[in-house]
């Protein structure tokens, strides 16, 4: 094999295979390693007994005008992969104050003008309070990126101080800002948040993919490979080797091999604390990397079910006491579990057919918990969140085949090492909060030659997986404008 590249990219992630495969596609030399028999990192698709699931919950926002759909036209690849965005493609379950009962609304994956009206109703907010809310809606989809670049600094909770909101309603966009962004509402950055909502008002959300959600992933390796250049899986990194202030490559467990510029998708943290090691970093510089705080986790349970028993492709469920701020997030990391969860579940073979058994389903059951991989509650929230999918979904449990229970340390050694203290099992990557969002998130260009972040803990916004996507374009740029000016410099 070929040992010799003008780029490596280390993570077949999203992040990582989005970038490496438009690098490839723009005619750079391109090597993309990963640790994993399958590409896709977090957003990975499994194939077991005729079912190809996701190892956890997985739905992708904004539907229309995503980062995934302009990679695919770039690769020419649209005919491998089709997005789909079905009409009736999710169901908000929320429990009012002082009722055991869930009220439903089921909301189409491209927005329709009469999605606004129907959250009213589920919520049902008094139409004295609609004025208000109507202010804060219009303000934040009519915001200029000028002004939503100045909401760095301040919370999503502390922005929504300025309206007088209605409970229900606060509890949606709490529960909203945990499964979008995986942290608690009142440390999520406002600008994070609004740039992230405008795309979701504008394109909607519960986008999936045809053959799995990590297909995308697939087809960008498949992509690579027509392109002239090489993915090699179930090859872990060891070391970026570093010469005179630059890296000149990468030592894995099958082999070494060069290039002057080296993508990283494997965490910053990992990266720098681990894969190029301290030496190599000034101090200021790595105690910000060491300071650099996780997304929350997502743990729970997949359910495989001899029965067509979920309609819908989603389902989140919330009450005013389920979503997380950071007060109800201490208590749990205390090991107190909430008597309420906000329950995230998926269900593939309702995307796409092709994905179960005919007339079985797995569904992936998701609550959100601390990012450490040792997660000391993990037992106490597991049985809590099954006694909560009984309550959502009776007779479910009547169906199931079998079930999985997964876990942050499930995440971690499939995608992330764990170098820091609590940090490995985080659900996106570095937290969207103030202080890591808009100015202050990290730099996609380490401070070392040649070396740069891709994935969610650099270059992107949005949620998720298409944060990941948005930074494999946006660094596959950066690449491209770094090899024009050495070009041009030698
Ligand atoms: C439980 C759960 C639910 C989620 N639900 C959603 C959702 O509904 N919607 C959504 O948009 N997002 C969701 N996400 C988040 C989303 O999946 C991630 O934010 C996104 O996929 C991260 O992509 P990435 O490119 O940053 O990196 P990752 O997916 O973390 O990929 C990193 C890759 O690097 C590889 N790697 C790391 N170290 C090495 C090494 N030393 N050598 C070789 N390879 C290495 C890993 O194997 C991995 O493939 C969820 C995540 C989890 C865990």
């Amino acid at each position: 094999m070929e040992t010799k590249y003008d780029v490596i990219v280390i993570g077949a992630g999203i992040g990582g295979a989005t970038c490496a495969a438009l690098l490839a596609r723009r005619g750079v030399k391109t090597l993309l390693v990963d640790q994993n028999a399958i590409p896709g990192g977090k957003a990975i698709t499994m194939s077991k007994q005729g079912f190809r699931y996701e190892f956890w919950p997985i739905s992708g926002g904004p539907s229309l005008n995503s980062r995934f759909a302009q990679v695919l036209e770039e690769l020419d690849m649209q005919s491998e992969v089709e997005l789909l965005t079905p009409q009736e493609a999710a169901v908000l379950m929320y429990r009012g104050a002082g009722t055991d009962q869930y009220k439903c609304q089921v909301t189409p994956a491209v927005p329709t003008p009469e999605g606004p009206l129907a959250l009213v109703e589920m919520l049902a907010l008094q139409a004295e309070t609609l004025p208000e809310v109507a202010r804060m809606f219009s303000d934040i989809t009519s915001m200029t990126e000028d002004e939503i670049a100045r909401l760095d600094d301040v919370t999503f909770a502390s922005f929504l101080t300025r309206y007088e909101l209605p409970t229900p309603l606060l509890s949606y966009l709490g529960m909203w800002s945990n499964i979008v962004f995986v942290v608690p509402i009142d440390l999520l950055a406002a600008s994070e948040a609004i740039k992230t909502f405008q795309d979701f008002a504008r394109g909607g959300a519960a986008r999936y993919h045809s053959g799995g959600f990590g297909k995308m992933a697939e087809v960008f390796c498949h992509s690579i490979e027509r392109d002239g250049g090489s993915v090699l899986l179930k090859t872990r990194v060891e070391k970026v080797s570093v010469e005179n202030g630059a890296v000149t490559g990468i030592v894995t467990d099958k082999g070494t091999f060069s290039a002057p510029i080296v993508v990283s998708n494997a965490g910053i943290q990992p990266t720098v604390l681990r894969l190029v090691g301290e030496q190599h970093f000034d101090k200021g510089y790595l105690s910000h990397v060491k300071g650099l705080v996780p997304s929350l986790g997502i743990m729970g349970i997949r359910y495989f079910l001899d029965k067509a028993f979920f309609e819908h492709p989603m389902y989140l469920s919330f009450s005013d006491e389920a979503y997380l701020d950071t007060e109800r997030f201490l208590k749990m990391k205390t090991g107190e579990v909430p008597d309420e969860l906000v329950v995230f579940n998926v269900v593939p073979a309702v995307y796409d057919a092709s994905l179960a058994p005919a007339g079985k389903q797995c569904a992936l059951v998701g609550t959100l918990c601390s990012a450490d991989p040792g997660l000391p509650y993990a037992e106490a929230l597991w049985n809590k969140l099954d006694a909560m999918v009984k309550r959502l979904w009776p007779g479910m449990h009547e169906c199931v085949e079998s079930s999985e229970r997964y876990s942050t340390s499930h995440v971690s050694s499939l995608t992330r090492d764990a170098v820091v203290p609590g940090q490995g099992g985080e659900c996106v990557g570095l937290a969207q909060i103030v202080g890591q969002c808009g100015k202050h998130k990290p730099s996609a260009r380490a401070p070392l030659g040649g070396l740069f972040y891709v994935g969610c803990d650099a270059g992107g916004y949005g949620c998720g997986t298409h944060q990941a996507a948005d930074s494999g374009v946006n660094v596959a740029d950066l690449v491209m404008r770094e090899r024009l000016i050495r070009a041009t410099a030698s």
